[in-house]
């Protein structure tokens, strides 16, 4: 067998791998999840046990290097079952990146481990009340005093809030320099002066844990500085929209996947009169529009993922196209799903409602579809 053939196999052993944690451990606790807002423990050990968040981390660090067409399959797979675990499980690769690519020796000695299995869990602290979509607007503070840095702000709608045990942190080290004044912090759970919100009782993706965090005269060491001092936002750009946006378009897809499975399976057993919904055209024209638009989604994240695996200093404007399209196709392809299942699609009894619930944050999460059309467009114009 050729390398290329081996490599080949692996990932899709990797797939399948994700595929069957998915079905056994992490699907069946989705639904209790969901209406409780249980943020899913078991699901995330369950991940770590097979270390799927080293994937995409180096070889030099542990992991099998594999780049975001593979990331994509993965948490893809996750979202199929629970899409509130692959926003966790993305916020938390987000933040091994960070430190991957970014991160002193002492931080990746001492996290990345620990965060490939798991058994830290790493989130993502960037927006604030008052800057929402704009990250360019934080206003939290980080004040140098000696070897520690002083800490104080808020940040909100932080996945994974209280959960985590280390948030790559977007800060302000001087006001005076505009974008090149922010830098990238890891913040640990312990700090004194930390302190979370209450959860908030969200649409949908209800048991990711989001909260609000409260920085009051947090002292963090130097040494969590996550790349240069002004240079936070190089670091958001390699981490949270270099792969984070990736597992964002991802979750959709795997969403839309999940839907059409729903709605194909309801059309082919829900009779009346005695016949299968599926044979009306009218049900057969919305399955087709879903089965297109699912695949469609599926196959130009594949095309943004591997042109970013190319060519990285591409993946910003990739990742936001496929963001856009992947999340607001989920959108149309559920609302299909639950109009082909009637009333049914409208009960927590069946998934759809859920999923119809959970895609609806994707076209807020980090940037909003506006923002993501505005960014295209400028892009093009080059302004
Ligand atoms: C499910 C979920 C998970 C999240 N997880 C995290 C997380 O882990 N960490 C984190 O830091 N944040 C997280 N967020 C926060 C998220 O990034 C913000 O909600 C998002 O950036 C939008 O900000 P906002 O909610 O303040 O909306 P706003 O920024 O207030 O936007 C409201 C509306 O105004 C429009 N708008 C605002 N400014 C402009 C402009 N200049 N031009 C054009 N239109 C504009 C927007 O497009 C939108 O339609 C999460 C959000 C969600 C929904």
């Amino acid at each position: 067998m050729n390398k290329k053939n081996e490599h080949y196999n692996q990932q899709a052993e990797i797939i399948r791998l994700a595929k069957k944690i998915a079905k056994e451990q992490i699907a069946p606790q989705a639904s209790e999840a969901d209406q409780k807002g249980i943020f899913p423990r078991e699901a995330i050990r369950a991940i770590g046990e097979v270390e799927l968040s080293a994937l995409v981390l180096s070889e030099k660090e542990g992991g099998l290097g594999e780049g975001r067409v593979l990331f994509a399959s993965v948490v893809q797979e996750l979202a199929k079952a629970c899409a509130s675990t692959a926003l966790i499980f993305t916020s938390h690769v987000v933040l091994a990146k960070a430190i991957e690519v970014a991160g002193n020796d002492s931080l990746k000695k001492k996290w990345l481990p620990d965060l490939s299995k798991c058994k830290s869990l790493g989130a993502v602290a960037v927006h604030e009340p008052d800057a929402g979509s704009n990250a360019g607007a934080i206003s939290t503070q980080a004040i140098k005093d000696g070897d520690l840095y002083i800490v104080n702000g808020s940040k909100f709608f932080v996945t994974s809030g209280g959960e985590a045990s280390a948030y790559l942190t977007l800060v302000r080290t001087d006001p005076e320099k505009g974008p090149n004044g922010m830098s990238t912090l890891l913040v640990e759970k312990d700090t004194p002066g930390l302190s979370f919100g209450q959860a908030e009782k969200k649409m949908g993706l209800r048991s990711t844990s989001s909260r609000e965090m409260f920085f009051k005269d947090c002292r963090i060491p130097a040494e969590n500085l996550i790349g240069d001092e002004g240079g936070g936002l190089q670091v958001i750009g390699k981490s949270l929209i270099g792969w984070g946006f990736y597992g964002a378009s991802a979750i959709s897809t795997g969403i839309a996947k999940a839907a059409l499975d729903k709605a194909t399976k309801h059309a082919r057993e829900r009779t009346i009169a005695g016949q299968p919904i599926g044979i009306h055209q009218g049900v057969q024209f919305l399955l087709s529009d879903m089965i297109l638009g699912s695949e469609t989604a599926e196959v130009y994240l594949n095309s943004c993922a591997s042109k970013a695996d190319a060519v990285p200093s591409t993946a910003a404007l990739n990742g936001f196209k496929a963001k856009l399209y992947a999340s607001e196709m989920a959108i149309e392809v559920i609302n299909k799903a639950i109009q082909v299942m009637g009333g049914h699609g409208y009960c927590q009894d069946h998934i759809v409602e859920r999923l119809f619930r959970d895609a609806r944050g994707l076209t807020l999460h980090f940037k909003t579809s506006e923002w993501l059309k505005q960014d295209i467009a400028k892009a093009a114009l080059k302004i």
